[in-house]
């Protein structure tokens, strides 16, 4: 039998029209602003998306685009302008930057309460301590999808493949707070298929088309494709998708599983940071 799709793009539908509930209580518009260093399409692209999600939701938004040559200083002297706006309730920088810019530095400066992304080292600690507040998006909108299932977490097994501090590490870690037993696999892993193998939760981003075969998963898993590889102009995840949603018992598409989350889970964070919780 075929694997229940876990539609993302429903999903994340369902996500902005209660934010646009929850917004018709507030006194005040969220306002979110990304920052943009220099034109890489692929990022402007990104964030022509994300204005069009918080328009959906009737969030205030703004781009900040900024030369490619930017200085280091001038960069964070301009996020901490953005950090002292209070009409900005959340801000995020759009990776990559110019290698000339110190990414992690930048990350810093970004103040805890208005890290729309989740990726403050002080966002990132509370999730070592299982005090989740504003979480990273796409590990976040994972663990919906994971929900929509009406599965337990609890008591599984899950096997995260890949270990980026973006979407492995931490959604191994919200897994774990779960009460998930959690393995994380990398390109250093010994036996990679028989790890994978044992996984009733497998969680795969690492960035190779197609890469998770029907042989690596363990019949009725829950899979979770969150790779966007661009092959011959289309978006191919790392799951080989027909051959696996034979085997398991819940599967995500790509496009339209996590990719979606991960937008909607942006603007649930702008809201949460809005309103202080
Ligand atoms: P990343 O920073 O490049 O990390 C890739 C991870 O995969 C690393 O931990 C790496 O291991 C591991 N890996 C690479 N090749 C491997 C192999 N052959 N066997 C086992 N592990 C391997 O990537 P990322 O930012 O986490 O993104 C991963 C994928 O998800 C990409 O396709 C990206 O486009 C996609 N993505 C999608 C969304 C979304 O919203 N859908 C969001 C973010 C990312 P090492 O640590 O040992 O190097």
């Amino acid at each position: 039998m075929s694997a229940e799709l876990l539609n993302g793009s429903r999903l994340a539908q369902r996500v902005r029209s209660r934010i646009r509930r929850k917004l018709k209580k507030l006194t005040f518009t969220p306002g979110l602003a990304v920052v943009q260093v220099g034109d890489d399409p692929a990022s402007t692209l990104y964030i022509k998306h994300k204005q069009r999600d918080c328009e959906k939701v009737h969030f205030h938004s703004e781009v900040h685009r900024l030369p490619p040559d930017i200085t280091q200083e001038t960069l964070i002297e301009h996020i901490e302008t953005l950090n002292a706006r209070p009409d900005i309730h959340g801000m995020l920088v759009q990776m990559p930057l110019p290698v000339h810019i110190d990414k992690e530095a930048v990350i810093d400066t970004v103040m805890p309460h208005k890290d729309a992304d989740g990726l403050n080292p002080v966002n990132l600690g509370n999730l070592l301590i299982n005090r989740e507040g504003v979480t990273p998006c796409t590990p976040t909108g994972i663990i919906r999808l994971i929900e929509l299932t009406g599965e337990k977490i609890e008591g599984t097994h899950a096997v995260c493949i890949g270990r980026s501090p973006l979407v492995g590490k931490p959604v191994g870690l919200m897994l774990l707070n779960r009460n998930a037993t959690v393995t994380y696999c990398h390109s250093r892993t010994a036996d990679l298929k028989a790890e994978a193998r044992k996984a009733d939760i497998l969680v795969v981003a690492i960035g190779r088309p197609e890469f998770i075969t029907a042989d690596m998963v363990k019949p009725g898993a829950i899979v979770i494709d969150v790779g966007i590889n661009h092959v011959n102009g289309r978006a191919i995840g790392d799951v080989q998708f027909e051959a696996v949603r034979e085997v398991a018992a819940f599967i995500t598409p790509v496009p339209g599983g996590v990719g979606p989350m991960t937008r909607a889970m942006l603007l649930e964070n702008t809201l949460k940071l809005a309103i202080g919780g």
